[in-house]
């Protein structure tokens, strides 16, 4: 009928061991390298490290793009409408007290949670070999950059 489910693997091939997403995923939030939870992940506030200094593991791989951004925005968009909705409804506030708190908290939130949100992002494309995690360069997807997939 049809053929049995296979898992999608990233890397280009199967013969390395699994690695513990959610491991990997905690080590990268708490701003540390997926691979051995010691060397630091990031070298400035947003930019990720090239290798890892304690394990050598390449992090240079990940693309997180706008992914940590959506993710951030999505969070603290949730957070905070629904506190000024409640807030909203049980008080009195004027305009300019609503503004006060959740204007701040929103700032506050968005650059707290874009680190570890960043680093999640890191773990996990790690921990799914994706993006030349694997040991290997990713295939070029896009044929305006390489010239030798047009027909
Ligand atoms: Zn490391």
């Amino acid at each position: 009928m049809s053929e049995s489910f296979q898992p999608q693997t990233f890397g280009g091939n199967r013969t390395h061991r699994r690695r513990p997403l959610w491991t990997a995923m905690a080590r990268g939030a708490a701003g540390r390298c997926p691979n051995c939870a010691r060397g630091p992940l990031f070298a400035r506030f947003s930019k990720s490290v090239e290798h890892c200094a304690v394990c050598d593991e390449a992090i240079h791989h990940h693309r997180a793009d706008d992914l940590p951004a959506y993710l951030n925005v999505f969070i603290v968009g949730h957070v905070v409408i629904a506190g000024f909705v409640i807030v909203e409804r049980v008080t009195q506030w004027s305009s300019f007290a609503h503004l006060a708190l959740w204007l701040p908290l929103t700032i506050a939130m968005s650059l707290m949670l874009l680190q570890p949100i960043k680093g999640a992002v890191i773990g996990l494309q790690w921990a799914n070999f994706m993006h030349g995690f694997g040991g290997e360069e990713d295939a070029v997807a896009d044929p305006d950059i390489d010239p030798a997939s047009h027909g």
